[in-house]
């Protein structure tokens, strides 16, 4: 048991390595032009609907999804072989797919040198859809929608393939998106399958544009969507939660804090807006099969929509014309949602899991904390707000040094009622992992683990 003592009035004034000094290169990499191309060798399938062809090598989800395995396998054989490409599939039926339809999706692995059991998964969907759900037939470009996100999965195999982290990253192109998240759904139990523990997802879905139909354009923003209470609470800890608090603070909102301060860390780069639900009003993603399933997942998406360009068949009807195509894209804009995403799993991918860190507190003048050992630690950050503060207090409370199994920080005089703590983890090289809360449920882990 490590006992370290701090005075409540010296916490502040601990020194630390902060996060956002970790400045990653691979995003430099990053080439407008390569998404560019990728998203015309995407619409240039015609339609990748679900539901269309599969066997056509030209045209349809079929021949899109091969290309999306052969880019991944491209891209390995650069890197000495550095990606294993694996087309998981499933046959799926449902409200939008009323034959049994063979559904795949085209996922590249790149193991981790340490720790390859810890993965962090970047994603986007491949289908797409026009007017009428169930429209197979008709073109259906798809270039935002989710053109965008596929791309810059790709891009972001590319960059950092050239590159070796402690834990895997995981590029997947999901198919069935838009029929009702069955690739999404299919590659959350796939991970389930293979006994990875899921660090972070971060599921990107239209983030190729930077105007709404309006007129209204920002340039400048993302939003990263995360959920509040997690989906996998069971009623027991719900109840814990409404008596001692954590309703803001699931893994997933805390991956949301995470990208915010490291995109701060880019003045060249957007601007993180966090939205503090788990997708847009009345509408789903990809992120949510994995939160269903206790994987700490986001949603990127662009900070302006634009409805006249998404879901809709290709047509001019009063002087408007209506169609997902590039050129209602801005692929600067992409390239720096691409960025920023290369950004995130490059600190993910080499940070260690966050730990899972206990409160002590009730009736009593002062607090302790504690967590076990965490795979891959130099050291360990301690965090602190207020009940009622949104964010975490702008530096660590403490930073503690990683030379025991269980570890325990005492804070004589701090009163746990009116204070969130959380804690960090950091590898070696000073990259430190999302903020895991002291709540209950807070810990980046299935709440039923597998
Ligand atoms: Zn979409």
């Amino acid at each position: 048991m490590k006992n370290l003592i701090i005075c409540a009035a010296l916490v502040s004034s601990v020194s630390f390595v902060s996060p956002l000094a970790a400045q990653s290169r691979p995003a430099d990499n990053v080439s407008e032009a390569r998404l560019r191309a990728d998203i015309d060798t995407l619409v240039g399938f015609g339609t990748r609907h679900t539901l269309s062809e599969q066997d056509n090598p030209a045209r349809g989800i079929g021949a899109a999804v091969d290309w999306g395995a052969a880019e991944f396998r491209r891209i390995s054989q650069q890197c000495g072989g550095c990606l294993e490409v694996v087309l998981p599939e499933r046959m799926v039926e449902g409200a939008r797919i009323p034959q049994p339809t063979r559904l795949r999706n085209a996922v590249a692995i790149q193991r981790g040198t340490e720790r390859p059991n810890e993965v962090v998964i970047v994603q986007g969907h491949i289908d797409s859809r026009v007017s009428d759900p169930l429209d197979w037939k008709s073109d259906a470009p798809g270039a935002n929608d989710d053109g965008s996100g596929t791309v810059l999965v790709i891009e972001a195999a590319r960059v950092l393939s050239a590159h070796k982290y402690a834990s895997t990253i995981i590029y997947a192109l999901l198919s069935g998106e838009e029929q009702g998240l069955y690739g999404g759904r299919l590659l959350a139990d796939w991970a389930g399958q293979q006994g990875f523990t899921v660090k972070a997802v971060l599921n990107n879905d239209i983030v190729g544009g930077s105007c709404g139909s309006d007129g209204y354009c920002d340039d400048k923003t993302v939003r990263v969507f995360s959920e509040g209470p997690r989906a996998d609470l069971t009623d027991a800890l719900r109840a814990q939660q409404r008596r001692n608090g954590g309703e803001n603070d699931s893994p997933g909102r805390n991956l949301s804090r995470w990208i915010d301060i490291l995109a701060d860390g880019d003045s060249e780069g957007l601007d993180v807006r966090q939205i503090w639900r788990a997708d847009r009003m009345g509408r789903g993603g990809d992120q949510v099969p994995f939160l269903e399933k206790g994987y700490p997942a986001v949603r990127f998406s662009v900070s302006v929509e634009d409805y006249e360009h998404q879901h809709q068949d290709l047509r001019v009807e009063d002087g408007v014309t209506y169609g997902d195509t590039p050129d209602e894209m801005d692929f600067a804009y992409l390239a720096k949602v691409t960025q920023l995403n290369v950004r995130a799993l490059d600190a993910l991918a080499g940070a260690p899991m966050p730990p899972a860190p206990r409160m002590e507190a009730a009736v009593s003048a002062s607090t302790t904390l504690s967590w076990d050992e965490v795979a891959g630690a130099d050291g360990y950050l301690v965090w602190h707000r207020r009940t009622d503060q949104p964010y975490w207090s702008e530096g660590p409370m403490a930073r503690v040094a990683a030379d025991q199994p269980h570890m325990t920080l005492e804070l004589p005089g701090v009163r746990g009622d009116d204070w969130i703590f959380g804690i960090s983890a950091c590898a070696a090289d000073g990259q430190c992992s999302p903020v895991a809360s002291a709540v209950p449920a807070g810990a980046f882990e299935p709440v039923a683990k597998e």
